[in-house]
């Protein structure tokens, strides 16, 4: 009798639609910049266990403390102490959803104004590493067990199944598709975060995410010629999504621009946003005849906290407006520009380039330094724009300003009105999650964000 052969596992990076198997994926969860010299694992797998860099195994007798020490770690559990170059903690058999550890005070939402620290649970294998400026854990796990804990991660496990199988989708898309250098110089391919895509473990997993995963395992949008979408997704477009090349500075194959409302509704007259319909596109409430997705009018504020889970609080996020008083402004800059160090009066700020979406791309800060000289820094990238104008980060670049002055000039007080929150390319979550509650399917979502892409199963 002739059995198939067994394939050894392979990784994202060694994955091409060709290979027709799910890869393992290597998530960093605790990062050198988090610069944590110790940590606590509790292992929580029944049949887990810590092994050193040589293989043996560390009697397991309460928390594990683990700290950096010289070029390694020290680990200490109950009375015993060890000292080994690494350690990874790995269930014997294959692994699945089960925990294997429990990491404590996960950073979330690094440098983002929702930053906060979770416990996460993580199946699959766990590695911590010692680096110089901090330890390292990396999980190792299968893709589709990654992706349950995305799903409910970026949104919660609580939205509709159809919301959660078309983010599924968006989500492997993406993570297939490997086309964003990130990474390249850490032990890991994708981090736990917003700069990737989020991932808290499997702690919080509903019926609805464990579904939606296995109803679509393997299922990826796809281009024309064949290759992986490069499905980008953010957390609201603000009612008209964004160009990649406007974002990140190159197109992407199958990435348009779409009006996140239904079809004949009014709103196709603001693609694209410019400089003529900004206002009226920014005095569209959420409520308005157009039916915006991502307003989400018809849905009650606690759902959408229930929704957004449990690192993002309910707001406005499809209009919303803030103010800068001086002091806070000019310390932004003066903290997250090294060249507006010596910055005494914020003078003007002024657009140079928007997107298609109503996303300031390019925008000059003019600005006096100590000297009273006058000087002008470029902020090229919506990212930039959004970091510098917050004290953490600002919702989204779609935004008009007004200002107040004092009588040499100096901005007194900056006043936004903007839309959306993120960069806006691809799908829309809240969106897409208000197409849901209204009876549309994944695939019917999926089409609606990306009408150049096509369903396929690429495993
Ligand atoms: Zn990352
Ligand atoms: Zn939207």
């Amino acid at each position: 009798m002739d059995f198939p052969p067994v394939m050894p596992p392979i990784t994202l990076l060694q994955w091409s639609p060709g290979a027709r198997q799910a890869p393992t994926v290597r998530v960093g969860i605790i990062l050198a910049r988090d610069q944590y010299h110790r940590l606590r694992i509790d292992v929580v797998g029944p049949d887990s266990h810590p092994l050193d860099a040589d293989g043996k195994t560390i009697p397991v007798a309460g928390p594990l403390d683990i700290s950096s020490s010289g070029n390694g770690l020290q680990v200490q559990s109950g009375r015993s102490t060890w000292e080994t170059p690494s350690l990874s903690i790995a269930p014997s058999r294959p692994a699945d959803l089960e925990p294997t550890v429990i990491v404590r005070d996960v950073p979330a939402g690094r440098g983002f104004h929702w930053q906060k620290t979770l416990d996460v649970a993580l199946p699959g294998a766990v590695e911590v590493l010692p680096k110089p400026s901090g330890l390292l854990v990396v999980n190792v796990l299968p893709i589709e067990a990654y992706l349950v804990g995305v799903i409910t991660a970026e949104m919660s496990g609580e939205c509709p199944l159809e919301f959660l199988k078309a983010q599924c989708i968006v989500a492997r898309s993406w993570l297939l598709a490997h086309t964003e250098p990130k990474h390249e110089q850490d032990p890991y391919e994708r981090c736990n975060d917003d700069c990737c895509q989020r991932y808290q473990g499997v702690g919080a997993l509903s019926d609805a995410a464990r579904i939606a995963t296995a109803d679509t395992r393997g299922l990826a949008l796809l281009t024309a010629d064949g290759t992986v979408l490069d499905a980008n997704y953010s957390k609201s477009c603000g009612g008209v999504s964004e160009l990649p090349e406007h974002v990140w500075g190159w197109p992407k194959p199958g990435v348009t621009s779409v009006v996140d409302a239904p079809s004949g509704c009014g709103a196709e007259a603001f693609l694209p946003v410019t400089d003529r319909n900004l206002g009226s596109f920014l005095d569209e409430p959420a409520a308005s005849p157009r039916q915006w997705f991502c307003g989400l009018s018809d849905i009650d504020h606690e759902a959408v906290g229930r929704y957004l889970g449990r690192v993002d609080e309910p707001d406005d996020y499809f209009r919303w407006s803030l103010a800068v008083e001086r002091t806070v402004l000019e310390r932004n800059i003066r903290d997250k520009v090294p060249e507006a160090a010596t910055l005494t009066a914020m003078t003007d700020l002024i657009v140079r380039r928007r997107g298609v979406s109503g996303r300031i791309t390019q925008m000059s800060l003019e600005w006096r330094d100590g000297d009273n000289v006058s000087r002008t820094i470029d902020l090229p990238s919506e990212y930039q724009i959004r970091e510098v104008l917050h004290p953490k980060f600002l919702y989204s670049s779609a935004f008009t300003h007004t200002v107040e002055r004092a009588s040499d000039g100096a901005i007194t007080r900056l006043t936004l009105r903007g839309a959306g929150w993120g960069h806006g390319v691809g799908l829309c979550q809240i969106g897409a999650l208000a197409m849901a509650i209204q009876g549309a399917s994944a695939d019917r979502i999926c089409r609606h964000y990306f009408p150049a892409g096509r369903l396929e199963h690429v495993y």
